[in-house]
């Protein structure tokens, strides 16, 4: 049997899932997620996965995005592959 996480907000296991039909690893409510330590462990959460992934918390991917369209459309903005198709 798998095992049932818990929320790290109140305890109680997960059985909420989230809009991609997974259950939530951290929090076994939407009303969990929104509390000022949910939300504050989601940032840290984010920051951590930025960290190991770009060897930057605050990494913007912005900057990537803007590459990716240079190399495939040419253009630095979507507005401008709009108008390309
Ligand atoms: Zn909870």
């Amino acid at each position: 049997m798998e095992e049932i996480p818990k929320c790290i907000i109140c305890g109680n296991p997960i059985q909420y899932k989230t809009s991609k039909g997974r259950y939530d690893k951290h929090f076994c409510s939407k009303a969990c997620e929104c509390t000022k330590e949910g939300k504050a462990l989601v940032q840290k959460i984010i920051e951590k996965t930025k960290e190991n992934r770009y060897g930057n918390p605050y990494y913007n991917n912005h900057e990537k995005y803007i590459n990716t369209l240079l190399e495939r459309y040419g253009v630095d903005s979507p507005l401008k592959v709009k108008e390309i198709e």
